[in-house]
Formats: C-alpha cells, sequence, structure tokens
C-alpha cells in the first residue's frame, strides 16, 4: 500500500536536534551535584544515538556528602575538594553497567572540556568524540594536556555549535510543554 502524501499531517519542526538532546541531558544532571561552585553533567552515547551512561561530579560512594571539603581553597590541598572529588565524565565512564565494550565509538556529552585526568579515562574507555560547551580553562597546563591527549589518540573534540545553544524551558509540572526562549538570556 501506498501512502497518499496529501492525507499526511505534518510533523513538529522545534524537535530538540540530538546534540540539543544529550547536551540537555549533561546539563540536567549537573542539577545533581553538591558542588557550591561548580556543577558539571556528562553523558555518554552509543554510535546509535542510545543513552549509555551518565555522570556529574560529586563525592565518590560512601563519602558522605555532608561531611566533604567542598571548598576551592585550604591550609593545605587535602583540606579541599579536588583530591576526592570525582568528576563528572569518569562517574559516566565507571556508572556504565553494561559490557565495555559498548563504549568504543561512543560520544561524551560534557558541559565543560575535560581535565587531563578525564581525558586518560575517556581514551582508554575507548570514547571517540567528545562534544562541551565550555572550554573556560583554555590555555591553562592542564587543558593543554588534555588536548595533546585527544590529539595523540584521534579523539575528536566540538564545541556545541551556536545554533544549538539555546535556553529551554523544562517544566515538572503536568501539562507544560517544552518550549524554547527564542532570545538569548
Ligand atoms: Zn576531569
Amino acid at each position: 500500500m501506498k501512502l497518499n502524501k496529501d492525507i499526511l499531517g505534518k510533523k513538529r519542526k522545534d524537535y530538540l536536534s540530538w546534540d540539543e538532546f544529550f547536551m540537555g541531558i549533561a546539563k540536567l544532571s549537573a542539577g545533581r551535584s553538591k558542588d557550591p561552585n561548580t556543577q558539571v553533567g556528562a553523558c555518554i552515547v552509543s554510535k546509535e544515538n542510545r543513552i549509555l551512561s551518565i555522570g556529574y561530579n560529586g563525592t565518590p560512594n560512601h563519602f558522605n556528602d555532608d561531611n566533604f571539603p567542598w571548598n576551592r581553597e585550604g591550609k593545605t590541598k587535602n583540606e579541599t575538594k579536588y583530591p576526592y572529588v570525582c568528576h563528572a565524565e569518569l562517574n559516566a565512564i565507571l556508572n556504565y553497567s553494561g559490557s565495555r565494550k559498548d563504549l568504543v565509538g561512543s560520544k561524551i556529552y560534557v558541559d565543560l572540556f575535560p581535565c587531563n585526568e578525564c581525558a586518560k579515562a575517556i581514551i582508554q574507555s575507548g570514547i571517540s568524540e567528545v562534544v562541551y560547551l565550555s572550554d573556560k580553562y583554555i590555555g591553562t597546563e592542564e587543558n593543554e594536556a588534555s588536548k595533546l591527549l585527544f590529539d595523540q589518540c584521534g579523539i575528536t573534540y566540538r564545541k556545541l555549535e551556536e545554533k544549538h545553544q539555546k535556553t529551554l524551558c523544562l517544566s515538572l509540572k503536568p501539562d507544560e510543554k517544552i518550549s524554547y526562549l527564542k532570545e538569548k538570556i
């Protein structure tokens, strides 16, 4: 049977693109972070555009987050969050409970460009593409090390295109649809 095109309804035009959808999931995941200064989310996606895992920056399992040094500065490094916190990308990789080979050739969406420690974990897990939003540490030694690692190991990275950098209004109220703010805020 052939469908008569004249009787078909029109599909929505303003549905989310894959990039918008997956970055949206990464940003939503960041909302789970307890870090008072930096909230980062990550979403790992298969070659078939299926979500494999998500992660956000947080404490290691069983480390009570009420009893965690969330500060960025202290008398010693061990009085700050840095030696203890697990980054979003590492958590997303380690949270995946399926077969590790599923990660080979996958993409990771993350709202902040990965640090060099996460870059190594991304490479070793088999992820082949990084999509990010902010590269606010550009020019730092750590950031350059991340890029050198990715370049040497054949991992591609790209910033979410500006046309996709929309503001989404996600309502958790019944009967309210997702909407976009037209103007940048
Ligand atoms: Zn990291």
